[in-house]
């Protein structure tokens, strides 16, 4: 049984590497051969947007899924019933526009960031009046990793943020002073089932995710997260894994945003969970029963970032996974990750301090 997967970055490449016990192929569309997944399993070479590979890719597999979300929405609805895609697409076209999320959390009663769309100097004076300063402009498409957003701490920074932005759809939204970040991932199978991970404490720099450690012990907002994650999957009959990353002030939990598939807070269940999120994915979209999402241990993981530090020097370390994903090196590209495991969450929180200041020094100095 084939899974075609639309994008073969790392994750891909990871669902595959999870998929291949369970007795499955993949079959990858990506606009490269030269991809993490291609070194894996076979790819079909093209643009995303291709109908005529959509459709071969689409004929080859028992469903269709995808390993990150600026694809066209547009082709794959095209395939009407050709194929059989999962996650919904209509979570798809949600997670590609960040007023849509917005609005979704607002109708599903989750807390979120004030927010106003802009589109033209008088509606972000508007948005300025009505969120207030400080705020973050963001494009509402095709914005990932930091990228399309800029901090604003006053009306001129906000004209100048709007200019370089090139007239695209933005959106306005209040600063966080947040205390830091969580996630929340969890699948929902085909027969309706439910499986939440434990909490996720993410660090991220530059707007790149850095660092996860979990399960992060806060049991009232890893009650909260997964109510609104349980939401988020009911409203759309979801089929896959779903993300939902969170600010943290104080005891308040304000929602960010979504991510309709694998995600990289969730790279340590590979290890230290007794399912890991690329093989709930997988039974997920194939009906199949979902695993236990239970921590084995303490898990963080860290991500490298440019280029790959020294493999044999993080071997060393007890309890350590080293993931190279196949890229060539380049700033702020994520090349690879290392899982370390540790018995408690202090011991795991000191060897995650000493691997992330030989990595990424720069990170470890964030509180
Ligand atoms: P995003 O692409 O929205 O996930 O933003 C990337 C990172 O920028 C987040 O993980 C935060 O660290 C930071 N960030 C984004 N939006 C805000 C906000 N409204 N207030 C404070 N920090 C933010």
């Amino acid at each position: 049984m084939t899974v075609g997967i639309v994008g073969g970055g790392q994750l891909g490449r990871m669902l595959a590497l999870a998929g291949y016990p369970l007795g499955l192929d993949f079959l990858f569309l990506d606009r490269s051969d030269d991809t993490p997944a291609a070194r894996v399993a076979p790819s079909l070479v093209g643009e995303f947007t291709d109908r005529k590979l959509l459709r071969e890719l689409a004929r080859r597999s028992e469903v269709l899924t995808f390993d990150w979300e600026n694809i066209s929405v547009e082709s794959l609805r095209a395939l009407g019933r050709e194929a059989r895609i999962a996650p919904p697409l209509a979570a798809l076209a949600m997670s590609q526009d960040r007023l849509e999320e917005k609005r979704l959390f607002a109708k599903l009663g989750i807390p979120t960031t004030r927010h106003a769309a802009v589109d033209s100097p008088a509606s972000l004076a508007r948005a300025l009046r009505s969120v207030g300063l400080p705020g973050v402009l963001k494009t509402r498409r095709l914005g990932y990793d930091g990228k399309g957003q800029a901090v604003v701490r006053s009306a001129d920074d906000a004209v100048r943020a709007f200019e370089s932005m090139q007239g695209a759809p933005l959106i306005y939204e209040e600063f966080v002073p947040f205390d830091f970040e969580v996630s929340i991932l969890g699948a929902r199978s085909r027969r309706g089932e439910v499986a939440v991970y434990p909490l996720n404490r993410n660090l991220h720099r530059d707007g790149i995710l850095r660092l996860t450690r979990a399960p992060w012990d806060a049991p009232s907002l890893q009650r909260r997260a997964a109510a609104h994650l349980r939401r988020v999957l009911a409203h759309y009959d979801y089929e896959g894994v779903l993300n939902i990353e969170f600010f943290v002030r104080g005891n308040r939990l304000v929602a960010n945003e979504t991510a309709p598939r694998v995600h990289n807070s969730g790279h340590w269940t590979i290890e230290g969970a007794a399912t890991s999120q690329f093989e709930n994915h997988l039974r997920a979209i194939l009906g199949l029963p979902l695993g236990a999402t239970t921590a084995r241990g303490h898990a963080a993981m860290v991500n490298l970032i440019g280029a790959l530090p020294l493999r044999e020097a993080v071997l060393a370390l007890p309890e350590a996974h080293w993931h190279d994903y196949g890229k060539a090196p380049r700033p702020g590209r994520k090349v690879g990750h290392v899982t370390l495991l540790a018995p408690t969450a202090g011991q795991r929180d000191k060897a995650a301090q000493l691997l992330l200041r030989a990595v990424d020094p720069a990170s470890a100095r964030t509180p």
